[in-house]
């Protein structure tokens, strides 16, 4: 084959709806700092999300970041391993403590009645992740939160368009974060969001994502920078424009995955969701040794012969990260554990040719012993 075929390939408007975007910031010559791009991308978002409120960051990292800054938690915060180290990371630059809590072996989401048993009285949040865009059970999450009166932040970097109940997932929590990452299924090149609930977390947000400064030159809390400049809001602009179309390609490839993959013994797929609207972002496979006939890691030497690159999306655990070594223990969130060990994403982007998917699923299954 020439060319390589990777997880996943970036979208693009063309260069002229790109360039045409950000003519006018030659004349404004606005860059930064909030401008008319940035509120433009804004009111969209609130309007694609279906949200009450949404700010903008430079990142999803860092969405996450001011999200439990600017709720002024402290001690320990549920949440799961079985996601990008940004998660857990932002939990632990916040100053709190993470507490792992195993995942749903279906849809690998966080469990809601295993976190309920890992409440303390120093428990603040419930952090659990809408990890390859599956919707976590937002119902049963809430009615803990509610029980124990915790904060509720989901990890919404996956989900950017899913939809539960026919309501934008943002509705659910107190705060949904965003990551606008190139390899995401909405991007501004880099950036973020958070969606809100009350309007006073996003006072705060906006506060804290410009040095905490008021308005008058004071600071009154020591916040960063993360702001998103006009450039890449203007990809975010155009990007949002062709989001239903690449939603469409994306469902196409999801759909002939399925369609090739599933019913072959000891290979796991992500069931539909039953009352979500999916946004395709990700293509997971599990790979059982025994039943397979093969296991993950062959699977991805495999299709990298062929110079086609799966990724193995997650793995290790966020709780097994060498800057983690000694403070928390993988093997007690068994169900992540294995997940993470077996699983392996497949290429998936919207001119992905079905044809190559057809190739893609005679590589796996070539490689059962
Ligand atoms: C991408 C991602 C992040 C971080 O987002 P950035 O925009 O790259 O900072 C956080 N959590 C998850 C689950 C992600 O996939």
């Amino acid at each position: 084959m020439d060319r390589a075929i990777n997880v996943t390939c970036p979208a693009l408007p063309t260069y002229e709806e790109y360039c045409a975007e950000i003519r006018p910031l030659w004349e404004s010559r606005w860059l930064t700092n909030m401008g008319g791009k940035h509120e433009e991308l804004r009111m969209g978002l609130q309007r694609f999300l279906g949200a009450n409120g949404v700010e903008l960051t430079t990142n999803g990292h860092l969405s996450l970041e001011l999200t439990l800054q600017a709720m002024g938690l402290a001690g320990e915060v549920i949440t799961t391993p079985f996601t990008f180290a940004s998660t857990t990371h932002a939990i632990v630059r916040c100053g709190l403590k993470p507490v792992f809590c195993d995942i749903d072996p279906v849809h690998f989401t966080l469990d809601a009645s295993k976190a309920e048993s890992l409440i303390t009285e120093k428990t603040a949040a419930i952090l659990p992740v809408h990890v390859y865009g599956n919707a976590c059970p937002v119902e049963e999450i809430e009615a803990v939160a509610q029980k124990y009166n915790l904060k509720v932040v989901y990890d919404a970097a996956h989900a950017f368009g899913v939809k539960y109940k026919g309501r934008g997932i943002a509705n659910y929590g107190d705060a949904s974060c965003f990551s606008f990452h190139a390899t995401k299924v909405f991007h501004t090149i880099e950036g973020g969001a958070v969606a809100y609930r009350e309007e006073g977390l996003g006072q705060r947000l906006r506060r804290l994502r410009n040095f905490g400064l008021d308005g008058q030159g004071d600071a009154g809390e020591t916040g960063g920078n993360a702001k998103l400049d006009e450039f890449r809001a203007a990809m975010g602009l155009c990007n949002l424009r062709h989001m239903d179309e690449n939603t469409a390609g994306r469902r196409k490839v999801t759909e002939r995955y399925r369609e090739r993959l599933e019913g072959t013994p000891g290979i796991q797929l992500n069931p539909v969701q039953k009352g979500v609207t999916p946004n395709d972002a990700y293509f997971p496979v599990v790979f059982h040794e025994k039943a397979f006939g093969a296991g993950r890691d062959e699977v991805l030497a495999a299709l990298a012969a062929q110079s086609i690159y799966g990724r193995r999306y997650f793995y290790p655990l966020t709780s097994g990260l060498s800057c983690y070594k000694g403070r928390f223990d993988p093997s007690r969130t068994p169900i992540a554990q294995k997940i993470s060990r077996r699983v392996l994403t497949l290429p998936l982007y919207p001119e992905l040719p079905l044809d190559t998917v057809d190739m893609i699923r005679n590589i796996i299954l070539s490689c059962k012993k």
